[in-house]
């Protein structure tokens, strides 16, 4: 290491960590060769690192805390996913947590959000592994030797120790695992779980709450890719309704795949890589996201087949959330650097798993703001054979758990820029067809894909459309390259009544969930909702 310790953290930071052996920023290469020497991953039959993360395989909402202090009382929308820990007890466990780092090797890296120079977000990560730091180098924006940052005021610190413990009964915890943002000192603290989702989305949750309460900008969970004519395309939608299977497009450059700012101007990537689900991954459906599993990918919680170093995609034997995290630029068609102009599309994306929404509409303005702010999708209950009625999620924003303020700031803004640049807004159901889970089937990608396609080339906007009779919104009775009887849910059902009453069951569902915002939205989109609901 050339640099001291000293020239690296803060000072405060310093004064507690003496760490004798820092590694700090070291090549992929030396990350990887480190995490096989200490026994922590293997490579797979492409060069890939593959690693597991213990305990969590995904993200602990309940355990994600924020200090609670004269900055954040009345700024930040306390709620389920906001949930408030005194200065206390973060100063409690930033003090364990540095004893407990003392004496420990630690991979520290300096690295940006934020695609955007103005906008540049410099963060510094300390890790307990080398692979968590590879996963840092491979999903932040990589800065130039000359331009790493370490003596801004606007620098965040992350501080990641999975194998740091809390103490519930003294340290103001739900568990033993937990996150905590500081926005008051720029810290965050992940300590308890190994599963690296949680730095990217502690950051992304950062900059929800610095983006637009400081520089007006739109902060959205969404991917984003712009097309031959430099025409943008946002997607929208919760964990896997196919953010990044659907931007990860051969005939047009990514831009992102997750996290994006809408300026006046156009928007920008927060990140500098993908973290894609690696379940049922095939080459034939997913090619790019399948070529990017090589040397400098990180993969996490994938199972070999026996007695080789191979990974079954479709194996879930450890988890559903299997995950491979790679530079954006092991995808062949990216735009550099990672900004797009003002969106001409946007994709709403649902997984609804009730079978009722059509694969593809279009929607008002009014109604954009309306299914913006409801953020639905489904979640299957369980993956065991057999009937299991799945479970409706309403996500404001689509990202309620990243969300720091109230809703309606981000709605607000978006609503704005809808209306100003005539921005064409689309439903897309990427779950269920022919019935609900467990009678129908996922709609084929292939399918899903044409439909953006077509969208996209202007091809759905002069066709005939259909009017869902209780959610308003016009379905294309055509599209290119899909079957038409596909497009109109109803048709796909066997049982017709049983269509009708599925859906509205499920537009009551959003009519109850809608109601604590009904009286914070303009009427034109409360209106927008489902109707129709009692018949005479
Ligand atoms: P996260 O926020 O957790 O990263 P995501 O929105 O990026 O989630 P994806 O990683 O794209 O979600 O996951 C979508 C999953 O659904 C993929 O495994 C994809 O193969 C599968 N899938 C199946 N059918 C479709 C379809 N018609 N459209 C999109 N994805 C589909
Ligand atoms: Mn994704």
């Amino acid at each position: 290491m050339a640099q001291s310790l000293k020239s690296i953290l803060t000072d405060d930071l310093v004064s507690f960590i003496r760490a004798t052996n820092v590694h700090y920023q070291l090549s992929p290469e030396t990350l990887i060769q480190q995490t096989l020497e200490h026994k922590q991953g293997v490579l797979n039959d492409t060069g890939a690192l593959v690693v597991s993360t213990g305990e969590f395989t995904g993200r602990s909402p309940k355990d994600r805390f924020m200090v609670i202090d004269s900055l954040t009382k009345e700024s930040i929308h306390w709620n389920q996913f906001n949930i408030p820990i005194e200065e206390k007890y973060f100063d409690i466990l930033y003090r364990k947590m540095c004893a407990y780092l003392q004496h420990k090797p630690l991979w520290i890296r300096d690295c940006i959000a934020c695609a955007q120079p103005e906008y540049a977000l410099p963060i510094c990560v300390v890790n307990e592994t080398p692979w968590a730091n590879l996963f840092c180098y491979n999903m932040f924006i990589r800065p130039d030797e000359k331009n790493i940052v370490t003596n801004s005021v606007s620098r965040w610190t992350v501080i990641q120790a999975p194998g740091f413990f809390a103490n519930p009964e003294t340290d103001g915890t739900r568990q033993h695992n937990f996150s905590i943002i500081n926005f008051s000192k720029k810290i965050i603290l992940i300590g308890g779980t190994a599963y690296t989702g949680e730095i990217k989305k502690g950051v992304f949750t950062v900059l929800n709450y610095q983006l637009p309460l400081h520089h007006g900008i739109l902060s959205m969970h969404c991917s984003a890719n712009t097309g031959a004519d430099d025409d943008t395309a946002i997607f929208f939608g919760l964990s896997g309704t196919g953010k990044t299977t659907l931007s990860t497009d051969a005939e047009r450059k990514l831009i992102g795949d997750d996290e994006h700012g809408w300026t006046n101007d156009g928007i920008f990537n927060f990140e500098g890589g993908c973290y894609a689900k690696c379940i049922d991954l095939t080459a034939e459906k997913e090619p790019g996201i399948f070529k990017a599993i090589k040397k400098g990918a990180l993969l996490e919680n994938v199972s070999f087949f026996q007695d080789s170093n191979r990974v079954d995609y479709a194996s879930s034997r450890v988890t559903e959330n299997s995950r491979v995290s790679y530079p954006i630029d092991f995808i062949d068609n990216i735009a550099v650097p990672s900004q797009g102009g003002i969106p001409e599309n946007i994709f709403f994306l649902t997984c609804d798993a009730t079978g009722v929404f059509p694969p593809i509409a279009s929607l008002t303005p009014q109604q954009a703001m309306y299914y913006f702010i409801s953020g639905y999708t489904a979640k299957i209950a369980g993956t065991e054979a057999g009937i299991v009625e799945p479970q409706s999620t309403f996500s404001a924003c689509f990202g309620a758990p990243f969300l720091p303020l109230h809703p309606f700031q981000y709605a607000k803004m978006l609503g704005e820029k809808i209306k100003k640049h005539d921005t064409k807004v689309w439903l897309i159901n990427t779950g269920w067809t022919g019935g609900p889970y467990g009678i129908g089937k996922r709609i084929p990608l292939t399918f899903t894909r044409a439909m953006i396609k077509a969208a996209l080339n202007g091809k759905l906007d002069h066709i005939e459309t259909d009017k869902h009779p209780l959610f308003n919104f016009a379905i294309p009775k055509t599209c290119p390259d899909v079957p038409a009887e596909i497009l109109n849910p109803k048709n796909t059902w066997d049982d017709k009544t049983r269509y009708d009453q599925k859906a509205k069951y499920l537009a009551a569902e959003f009519n109850a969930n809608f109601e604590k915002y009904r009286s914070g939205t303009a009427a034109e989109v409360a209106d927008a909702g489902p109707k129709n609901l009692t018949t005479d």
